[in-house]
């Protein structure tokens, strides 16, 4: 559909253009609105074409080992050592398998989170507001647009209340841009056509309807980026600086391999094609080759996990981020709250009601000490009611699932209200018509509505926080009909009274407006307003957010809540739900009085900041990371997303959130459940242990290998292991026992630890005496082992397949050791291991076994069967080489001073460095 002639949309009037695609203001019918994505397709931008499968495994020989290896593989060919070439080929194959599996995982991370990203919009279909994916926006759509919202499709604007948009993504320009309905000049360009709201646009502040003119590739951002390149690569900081390592120490090994080869060739006077494929299987041994994609596959299973725990991660750095977190900010309402409203309390100059019934059903009794009420006071209630209805935004919907709300749960708990008192139902009030609005704004806290009544009277009605409402009000309604001068100090107690009891406030007044006044402006309600009452609603904490608190304190973490709310409501949800310090409560304007440094020094101890407008959370997040925290903080406003950029870990809500709030934040909670982050904060943990452990099994046990060879061809020693069967074991175990640990499951005390310290390396000296240790250890077993077999008299390929076997076995151990490095491995539970961890020991053990009993591999590797009794002595070493590193990880923590026993709550904040992080 396009404008006729040459007109431009935003130089035809809204009427117009509603008639050209057969729209109203009601929006299209559902089955119409079906029958147009079918013939419009899908409102998404077309995606570029991924890699095809085998450019992705192609891909994966571009290493520079690869290239060695390729190059070895002619050589030994050349120089007729088949054998050895096919060992050097399964091993590229296998490495480029590995990097392929690892690419797809990744790839199918990626794609759940795209989905669990997809955006949404609010459209108006017959007449009522619904919440639908933004692929499905159709033209001739009417799409309701609100602060923080992304604009889903190009609209026409039919209606603008104080609509300003960010349109810095089609014209560069940051500042918001006002918008309106008037037509303009047809070749107006696209940063002047006030008229419009452009797909991909931000909301930045006010309210406003639109005609869906053109979706998909039809847009303005359409035209503009063609395709969308939506390529994320699955990478984090750490993983970036391992990759970089990995790299480097590739090019150290070749070094010193080649010169061996050279040492060994001219001064050892060795025979060229044996040192050859030596030098080979040492550089396979020592080059960490597959690490680099084992911890893509390690935070690829990361992602996963909190995907599955409602925790989308947006910015893959935030993972590691994540496990570090020590203090972390939530908003009350809906986080740690269900924000499942309902009205409870009903407070009038001179009574106190409570309010009867079930969720958002529309029915249910107003009770005066439990009696029925007074008719006397009908007329009041009915104020009550009338305002409650018509400054109010949601609707009520009765459907399978029961009564719902679409829009904001509270508003629609005001509805039902309405509905108990009137007998009317979700449509009481419905003959009056809006006329106009001022939305409601975290920083306002307050909304107002111009309402005209069947008799054509205009009144104005406002609702918002109590105090906000009273400084608007000279005068108070009194039962029976009265107007009576305010009384502010009565009003101010009952909001202390009612807020005790962990009910949000809400204060409602009202005022006849004169005739004919059509547009709401906040200098109309400045001191004139006559107030109706209080309305107290409850809002259930929710219990596993109770559990999540308690698991954070145990972590270290220090939960600190900020909301909007008042102080008294604030108060006594954060009892409810266990926060440390629930009575010294931080207003706004108590962080208004104090400077920078009063702050950061007031804010340690402080656990609840109430009645905070949004530019607050900004400060907060400063002044504690001025402390050296690390802060999570959510957030769900246009107003949010400053403190969500500048926080350590800024978190979104994934439904009550806006999208300017989302694309600020690095992770979105699918649910906004407070129990979610402190998942999503295990799930880090537990990706950061992982990938330490995924580095502490290879790291040593490459080096253990390498050694093995370097110091027997040093000593002019036989080489207890051969080049091909050093190719063998890095095949066996890089496929099997490397990839394992990336599946570790979370270890028992993850949540009792305090957080990780930002700055602390990965390659600490801890691990480098374990790579030491280990490398050691492996380099005396296997040569002892080898000993003890040409002492016997065996020959020595017998004892090399026992030298062998040995390295295999203490690989073994040596996962089994790492799986634990915060806690004993000498558990129950920690033997029991995982079923990953069980069946790649298995595939290992039943490949030994083939190695060491199958005669063409024997022949191949020149492998002798092994005695049974030999066998076990070999399991013997393992199991005491297995004692032996336990013993010394029990030692050193001892040293330390105590096992990894619970750290007292908040050691993050004792200050200094008196942590420990035991291995
Ligand atoms: P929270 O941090 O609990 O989400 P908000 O910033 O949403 O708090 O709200 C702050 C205050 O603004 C509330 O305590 C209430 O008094 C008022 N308020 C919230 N929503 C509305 C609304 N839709 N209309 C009018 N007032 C509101
Ligand atoms: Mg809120």
């Amino acid at each position: 559909m396009a404008p006729s002639g040459s007109e431009p949309w935003h130089s035809v009037s809204e009427a117009v253009a509603l008639e050209r695609f057969d729209s109203t203001a009601r929006g299209l019918a559902p089955d119409e609105a079906a029958r147009r994505l079918t013939a419009h397709g899908r409102n998404e931008l077309p995606t570029a074409p991924g890699r095809s499968a085998i450019r992705r495994l192609l891909a994966q020989f571009h290493h520079l080992l690869i290239y060695v290896l390729l190059g070895a593989a002619v050589i030994t060919a050349a120089l007729g050592h088949l054998i050895d070439t096919g060992v050097i080929l399964a091993v590229v194959l296998a490495n480029a398998i590995i990097g392929f599996i690892q690419e797809g995982r990744a790839e199918q991370a990626m794609d759940a989170i795209r989905q669990m990203l997809a955006p949404k919009c609010t459209v108006l279909r017959g007449g009522e507001r619904v919440s639908i994916d933004s692929a499905l926006v159709v033209p001739g759509d009417i799409v309701l647009l609100e602060a923080g919202e992304k604009v889903p499709a190009d609209l026409r604007l039919v209606t603008a209340n104080g609509l300003r948009l960010e349109e810095a993504i089609l014209t560069g320009e940051s500042v918001p841009v006002d918008k309106g309905t008037r037509p303009v000049a047809a070749e107006a360009s696209i940063g002047d056509r006030s008229s419009m709201a452009f797909s991909g646009t931000l909301v930045a502040a006010g309210a406003g309807r639109g005609l869906v003119v053109a979706t998909g590739a039809a847009t303005e951002i359409g035209r503009i980026s063609g395709m969308l390149a939506q390529v994320q690569t699955l990478t984090t900081p750490l993983v970036r600086q391992m990759d970089r390592f990995a790299r480097w120490l590739t090019v150290f090994i070749l070094l010193i391999a080649a010169s061996l080869l050279v040492y060994g060739y001219f001064v050892g006077h060795e025979d060229f094609a044996g040192l050859f494929m030596i030098v080979v299987g040492l550089s396979v041994a020592a080059i960490p080759e597959g690490l680099p994609a084992v911890l893509t596959i390690t935070l690829a299973v990361g992602v996963q996990a909190m995907a599955r725990r409602n925790a989308i991660v947006r910015r893959l750095p935030a993972i590691e981020t994540l496990g570090s977190v020590s203090v972390i900010c939530t908003d009350k309402t809906g986080t740690l709250t269900r924000n499942e409203m309902m009205a409870a309390t009903l407070a009038s100059a001179s009574h106190t009601y409570s309010v009867a019934g079930n969720g958002y059903a529309p029915e249910g009794s107003i009770r005066l000490a439990d009696a029925e009420v007074d008719p006397a006071e009908h007329d009041l209630l009915d104020a009550f009611a009338r305002a409650a209805a018509l400054c109010n935004d949601a609707a009520l919907r009765n459907d399978e699932r029961g009564w719902t709300v679409e829009g904001d749960p509270m508003e629609g708990a005001l509805k039902a209200l309405a509905g108990k008192i009137t007998g009317h139902g979700p449509n009481a009030f419905a003959e009056w018509t809006r006329v106009d609005t001022i939305p409601f704004d975290a920083a306002h806290r307050y909304m107002a509505s111009l309402d005209r009544d069947p008799g054509g009277r205009t009144w104005i009605h406002v609702k918002g926080a109590p105090e906000r409402i009273l400084a608007m009000c000279s005068t108070e309604r009194r039962p029976g009909a009265g107007v009576e001068p305010l009384d502010t100090d009565y009003w101010i107690q009952r909001v202390e009274e009612i807020a005790a009891e962990g009910q949000r406030v809400i204060g409602f007044a009202v005022k006849a407006a004169p005739d004919g006044h059509a547009k709401l402006d906040p200098s109309d309600l400045e001191g004139q307003m006559t107030f109706i009452g209080l309305v107290g609603l409850i809002d259930p904490p929710r219990p596993e957010a109770v559990a999540a608190v308690a698991e954070c304190h145990g972590a270290g973490i220090r939960v600190k809540m900020i909301t909007g709310d008042h102080a008294g409501t604030a108060a006594a949800i954060a009892r409810h739900i266990g926060l440390r310090n629930p009575n010294e409560v931080l207003t706004g304007t108590d962080l208004d009085r104090l400077d920078d440094a009063e702050l950061a020094a007031a804010i340690v101890e402080a656990d609840v900041f109430a009645r905070t407008s949004p530019e607050h959370k900004l400060r907060l997040v400063t002044a504690l990371q001025s402390h050296g925290l690390v802060v999570a903080m959510t957030g769900d406003g246009v107003n949010d997303a400053p403190a969500l950029k500048r926080a350590d870990a800024g978190i979104a809500m994934g439904q009550k959130g806006s999208e300017a709030a989302k694309e600020a934040a690095e992770i979105v909670l699918a649910d906004d459940n407070f129990a979610s982050i402190a998942a999503a904060v295990r799930e880090g943990r537990t990706v950061y242990d992982n990938i330490k452990k995924v580095i502490s099994w290879t790291l040593p046990t490459n080096a253990g290998e390498a050694m093995t060879i370097i110091v027997a061809l040093l000593a002019g020693m036989a080489l207890p292991v051969t080049a091909v069967q050093i190719l063998w074991v890095n095949l066996v175990t890089a496929v099997t026992l490397g990839i394992a640990l990336a599946f570790e499951p979370t270890e028992e005390n993850t949540m009792r630890r305090p957080p990780r310290r930002r700055e602390e390396p990965l390659l600490t000296g801890e691990l480098i005496w374990h790579v030491v240790l280990v490398s050691g250890l492996f380099l005396a077993a296997v040569f002892g082992v080898y000993a003890y077999a040409v002492d016997k008299g065996y020959v020595p390929e017998l004892a090399r397949t026992m030298a062998v076997n040995t390295l295999v076995v203490l690989e073994i151990f040596h996962l089994f050791f790492i799986r634990n490095i915060y806690g004993a491995s000498l558990t129950w539970k920690a033997a029991k291991g995982t079923p990953v961890v069980w069946a790649c020991v298995l595939a290992v053990t039943a490949a030994q076994f083939l190695f060491t009993y199958l005669p063409p591999l024997q022949q191949v590797f020149g492998t002798r069967a092994v005695p049974l009794l030999d066998g076990l002595i070999i399991v013997a070493v393992g199991a005491t080489f297995f004692a032996v590193i336990e013993a010394e990880k029990q030692m050193r923590l001892a040293f330390r001073g105590g096992a990894p026993t619970p750290q007292p709550p908040h050691a993050a904040f004792a200050g200094t460095g008196e942590r420990s992080t035991p291995r």
